[in-house]
Order: structure tokens, then sequence, then C-alpha cells
């Protein structure tokens, strides 16, 4: 089961990555993860994926899909992978299927979880913090028990800069136009599944175990 998962931030990836590998033991490659096991191993690719990240430059494409194609070879992928965070790009993806199809495999799934944007933004503004003590709320998914004021001290909340819906819109588009093109080269390809991502987690999860478990049948 070769796999790839995509999605916005809010859209609750990263929680059904881990229920993913939890339930069929394939190991999560995310490019952060990937980039410090090579830097970590002193690998050559490591060693120049760190001179861009310490300078504060983007690693180059080159270096990043030869860290894929290293970390893919890896016997831990022998039985498939959970790819998270990468392709960002169609050349990425492009460079993937050549990876994977010079070791005779390819791409089964590319997982998409979907969640409509005002629900994204509601999520991805949705933190609210103290100004008395520091507790940190959120207006989705862990409620005040009143609108600004803090359970335990009856402290103001506010909202960081960061979080306001200007600074994530303005993130949001970057990120909806930057997915577009990856969603429409795997979507020709016939490997792209999305699933509705505006449910519960559990029920999200359900779709998502049931697709992956048709591979193995
Ligand atoms: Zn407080």
């Amino acid at each position: 089961m070769d796999l790839v998962l995509m999605g916005l931030p809010g859209a609750g990836k990263g929680t059904q990555a881990e229920m993913i590998i939890d339930r069929y033991g394939i190991p999560h490659i995310s490019t952060g993860d990937m980039f410090r096991a090579a830097m970590k191993e002193g690998t050559e690719l490591g060693m120049q994926a760190k001179k861009f990240m310490d300078a504060g430059e983007l690693v180059p494409d080159e270096v990043t899909i030869g860290i894929v194609r290293e970390r893919l070879a890896k016997s831990d992928c022998n039985k498939g992978f959970l790819l998270d965070g990468f392709p960002r790009t169609v050349p990425q993806a492009e460079a993937l299927d050549n990876i994977l199809q010079e070791m005779d495999r390819s791409i089964d799934y590319v997982i998409h979880i979907d969640v409509d944007r005002n629900k994204l933004l509601a999520r991805l503004t949705g933190r609210r913090i103290c100004r008395n003590c520091g507790a940190t709320y959120h207006m989705v998914f862990n409620r005040p028990q009143q609108d600004g004021a803090c359970d335990k001290c009856g402290g103001e909340l506010y909202q960081r800069e960061d979080d306001n819906e200007d600074t994530v819109a303005n993130r949001l588009e970057v990120n909806i136009a930057q997915q577009e093109p990856l969603l429409e080269y795997y979507s020709n390809n016939g490997v792209l599944q999305t699933i509705d991502g505006n449910r519960d987690i559990g029920v999200v999860f359900q779709d998502v175990d049931e697709l992956i478990g048709s591979l193995s049948e």
C-alpha cells in the first residue's frame, strides 16, 4: 500500500495519518522527519539539505527527491508507506512516480481529506488565550463556558495576531493554490480519492480505512 496523504492545514491530516499507521503498520514519512533523519545519519544528501536549511534557503528539488528516493528504498517501506507533505508540486509528483517505477511500484491511492474552506477557517482561527494565566481555549474544539472569559481565572481571552482571519485566510489561499495542480495531476492519473473531511474524525477514518483495506483484498 503506497499512499500519499493530502489536505489543507486544519483538515485533520495528522490525526488520520496517526490512525492509518496504527492500523496498517506502514511508516509515516513526512518531509520534516525525512530531512531530520538524513541529517542525523549524515548522508551526503542530508548534509546538502542541511547546508541550504542553515542558510535559510529552500532545499532544491534534486536534493529533496534524492532524500525521498533513499528513504523509500529502506526495508520498512517494503509493505508500503504513507507520504505526508511530499510531493508539493507537480514536478515533485512526476519525480516520485519515476522513483516508484524504478522500484516496480506505483502509488495506489492519494487520499485527499477535503474540508470546506469556511470550516477550515473556523478551526484555524479558533484559538483564544487568557491574558492573565495563559490558558488556551478553542472556539470549535474547547470552548470556554463564557465567551471571552477564562474558566480558570476569569481573565480576558484574546486572539493571537497569527490566528486572525485575514492572516489565516491568506495562508489558506496560498495552500489552496499550491494544492490545486497536484490534485488535478493525481486525478488525471486515476489515483485521487477524495474523502469528505467535514465529518467527525472517526467517521472520516472509517472511509479511509475502507479504502486502504480494499488494497489488501
Ligand atoms: Zn485565565
